[in-house]
């Protein structure tokens, strides 16, 4: 019989595998996001049972730290957590201490003290999700930095337009408007670029950031482009991030006048999205926003069953066991 032998090492228990976040697509390969958007499908499923709850995350604790304004994503992560069982607290910065002028690490670490698995962050500010990686123990997971990224909501977007087509590769999406103050602009070219698809960034020359093209995308200042694409994703004018002063558009009445995507600049079948909050009449017709081709209702429903997955995901390491998850009976908490 062979001898067994113990090397040292074997003794000693497991390594803590290392923390995993959610920060930038650019950290996601292929592979992740067909596992998570499995992960995701799964869920979906389980969400059409009666009871809605699952007990996967139980005991687990989830903080949503939001220093922006947020209807969409905070409810979602919000609910994702709750259907999975976790406990969850949302701080928002306005009737918090952040309004005493207290820092974000500073407010970070208090957080930290309770010991959260997950903090989920939205900041003005980009970089602000390593800064809460570095002075807590948390997964963290990025809900929007300033104009950089917003991770969850490009999965998001992968997730509608694979359940509407049956497949993300070989598509042509158009993106529409203000690219440069959007972190769902450069989340999206990266994720579809990722799978396969082809982006083309359609608006006023002064809103699409030069040299883009190297994230593998083209451009143009033609809204008639958008009629090639098999779906039409429209952007918010974002105000809130335009510097001072700067007269990125003539006005918001000539912006609608040349880049507003109207009934009669689309064909028929363009299925249309857009990451909310919509200016209806500024950006998007409202014939356009609710027409049956509009997928904008989809997508909040896919943000539910995506964070969910984006949650699961990082506190447990793997792919969701669908099998497991169809058959045993759901505790409720
Ligand atoms: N809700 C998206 C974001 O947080 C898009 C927008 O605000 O226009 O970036």
């Amino acid at each position: 019989m062979a001898d067994i032998r113990v090397m040292r090492d074997d003794l000693l228990p497991p390594k803590e595998p290392p923390r995993r976040h959610l920060i930038s697509i650019g950290d996601v390969t292929e592979d992740d996001v067909s596992r998570l958007l499995g992960t995701a499908r799964s869920f979906e499923r389980s969400l059409e049972r009666e009871v809605k709850k699952l007990p996967t995350l139980r005991g687990r604790t989830i903080v949503n730290l939001f220093y922006e304004s947020s209807t969409r994503t905070s409810s979602s992560f919000e609910l994702a957590a709750k259907r999975l069982s976790a406990d969850t607290m949302s701080i928002k910065s306005s009737g918090s201490a952040v309004d005493k002028g207290e820092s974000l690490k500073d407010t970070a670490l208090t957080l930290g003290a309770y010991d959260p698995d997950v903090i989920v962050i939205r900041h003005p500010h980009i970089g602000a999700p390593e800064l809460v990686a570095r002075v807590t123990g948390a997964h963290i997971v990025n809900a929007g930095d300033g104009k950089r990224q917003h991770p969850t909501q490009a999965l998001l977007d992968l997730y509608t337009i694979q359940a509407e087509f049956g497949r993300i590769e070989g598509l042509h999406v158009a993106i529409v408007g203000d690219v440069l103050h959007s972190r769902v602009a450069r989340s999206n070219i990266q994720a579809l670029a990722l799978m396969g698809a082809r982006v083309t960034l359609v608006g006023p020359p002064t809103l699409i950031p030069r040299g883009i093209e190297a994230m593998g995308c083209d451009t143009t200042a033609d809204i008639d482009a958008i009629k090639a694409a098999d779906v039409v994703y429209i952007l918010r004018m974002q105000n809130e991030r335009m510097q001072e002063g700067a007269n990125y558009v003539p006005s918001l009445r000539e912006y609608t006048a040349r880049w507003g995507v109207t009934p009669a600049r689309l064909r028929p079948g363009q299925k249309i999205m857009h990451p909310g909050p919509m200016n209806r009449g500024v950006e998007i017709d409202p014939t356009v926003a609710d027409d049956q081709d509009a997928l904008i209702v989809t997508q909040v429903r896919a943000g539910l069953v995506v964070r969910m997955a984006v949650l699961y995901d990082l506190l447990t390491h793997g792919p969701v066991l669908v099998e497991s998850m169809t058959r045993t009976p759901l505790g409720v908490a």
